[in-house]
């Protein structure tokens, strides 16, 4: 994948795809986390494969790629949950190259056919404002949701190498995938300053750190 020149992720081909795919499979915890938060949603469903509370979005090349292999997603139409409130915000958010989908729910659910960004939630990457990829922080948005952020110490080593591998080949191959998780990492430090929180980082080099969100320093803390 390294040897042509690509422009964006919607350049990847199948064959990129399914080798991203199989070398970001490990599941985060040890446990099924999905049956810890399901009973805390109405629906019944885990909160991430919950079209009401996230909308999975993919690469061009994801959509393309999927669609020869499975049936499981179709594009995203906004009626798939009963009561869309947020569906003009979602889409102005959406960086190009990338599109929303959505899948035939959690029972229906085909590992090997996760996208990309079912695989990294509820986490990011991590961008310190000199450009330095630092490691795993969560998308804040869930803290109240998901349980894999209020149990940090639980996600494994082998996902956190996983997710450090798949990002550093990414931001290797496009540098506005960087920029994009630049500016979202930058989101985040402004939200953690005003709430005066540090923010919980999985280290890329193992451990648990607290960033301050304003001076950016980090200090390693027994656990998160
Ligand atoms: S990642 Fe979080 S929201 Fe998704 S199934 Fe696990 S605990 Fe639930
Ligand atoms: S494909 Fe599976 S992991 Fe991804 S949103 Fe659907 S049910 Fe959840």
């Amino acid at each position: 994948m390294k040897t042509r020149i690509l422009r964006s992720p919607a350049d990847l081909t199948a064959q990129d795809i399914l080798a991203l795919y199989a070398n970001f499979d490990t599941p985060i915890t040890g446990l099924d986390c999905g049956e810890k938060c399901a009973p805390h949603n109405p629906s019944g469903k885990p909160f991430c494969c919950d079209i009401c509370h996230a909308v999975p979005a993919a690469y061009q090349s994801e959509w393309a790629s999927l669609q020869t292999r499975t049936q499981l997603w179709h594009i995203w139409r906004g009626d798939e949950c009963a009561s869309p409130d947020n569906r003009d915000d979602l889409e102005n958010s959406l960086p190009d190259g990338m599109l929303f989908l959505a899948c035939l729910g959690p029972q229906a659910c085909q590992r090997q056919h996760r996208l990309l960004s079912c695989r990294q939630f509820p986490f990011f990457p991590y961008v310190t404002s000199d450009y330095r990829f630092l490691g795993l922080v969560y998308d804040w948005e869930f803290e109240k949701q998901c349980w894999v952020i209020n149990n940090l110490a639980q996600v494994t080593p082998a996902y956190r190498t996983q997710f450090i591998a798949t990002y550093d080949q990414i931001f290797a191959l496009f540098q506005d995938e960087f920029e994009s998780y630049a500016l979202r990492s930058q989101e985040m430090r402004a939200h953690f300053a005003a709430q005066h929180r540090r923010i919980p980082l999985l280290h890329r080099n193992g451990g648990c750190h607290l960033i301050s969100p304003v001076s950016e320093r980090a200090r390693r803390v027994a656990s998160c």
